[in-house]
């Protein structure tokens, strides 16, 4: 039987530091409802990669705990938790391969319907449908002829398809044009729906798509508020 997990995560007095270097997250605490759509927004260093890097059991905490639906994650099978909890870096990483095998990197048995229909749902189907060799085609680690929009797009079909109970993204910094950005923010709103977010945001349009804003300085949060509240 497969493990559904309802998304609801928790920081529970965590405190956290790199090994041996000083607190990066000095007891922090956190309750993230399920199907809530957070913006972690912030000065540079204030510890908002770190927060998403201890959701994604890249680190554990050094005191306390992170919760999924209660469980300690640490006490979650990593094949339950890569399956529950996702996350989409800035970089939007291709491995060299086509482009459908990157959509399916989290599903591998996935049909080519299955992979279409993902890639349609995030608006990512055109532009893949026009490629030389549509979704045969391939990608380079460089990102080839793949702009660096439509990579974000790629990697959110990905994530679509990945259907996780809680999507971790770090927003790319890279601006883009004005139809792509738009693009993205369709999709963006698409791939949130259903689905606990937590989003380091570098866009005021994703700012205000949010639930709820959480500012975060020196590993503290310091205002946790509605969007309009800011
Ligand atoms: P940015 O907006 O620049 O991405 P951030 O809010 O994501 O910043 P973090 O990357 O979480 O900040 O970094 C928080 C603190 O932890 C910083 O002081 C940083 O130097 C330190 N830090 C981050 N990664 C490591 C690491 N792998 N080893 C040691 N210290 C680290
Ligand atoms: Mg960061």
């Amino acid at each position: 039987d497969l493990w559904e997990s309802r998304g609801h995560v928790r920081f529970e007095d965590v405190t956290f530091g790199y090994s041996g270097e000083k607190t990066i997250l000095p007891s922090f605490s956190l309750d993230i409802e399920a199907g809530q759509t957070i913006a972690l927004v912030g000065t540079t260093g204030a510890g908002k990669s770190t927060l998403a890097k201890l959701i994604s059991r890249f680190y554990d905490p050094t005191l306390g705990r992170v919760t999924l639906d209660g469980v300690d994650l640490r006490s979650l099978h990593p094949k339950d938790l890569r399956r529950a909890i996702v996350m989409v870096t800035q970089e939007a990483y291709l491995f060299s391969g086509t482009v459908a095998d990157n959509i399916a990197l989290g599903k591998p048995d996935a049909t080519l319907d299955e992979i279409r229909a993902a890639a349609r749902a995030v608006g990512a189907d055109e532009f893949i449908s026009a490629l030389p060799d549509g979704y045969n085609s391939d990608v380079n680690k460089r990102g080839g002829r793949v702009s660096a929009g439509q990579r974000q797009l790629i990697s959110f079909a990905r994530a679509f398809l990945a259907d996780p109970a809680v999507l971790i993204l770090d927003e790319a910094t890279a601006s883009l044009d004005i139809p792509s950005e738009r693009l993205i923010q369709d999709a963006l709103q698409t791939l949130l729906a259903d689905r606990t977010a937590i989003i380091i945001a570098h866009r005021l349009s994703t700012v205000a798509i949010a639930d709820r804003v959480l500012v975060m300085e020196h590993g503290e949060i310091i205002e946790d508020d509605a969007p309009a509240a800011l």
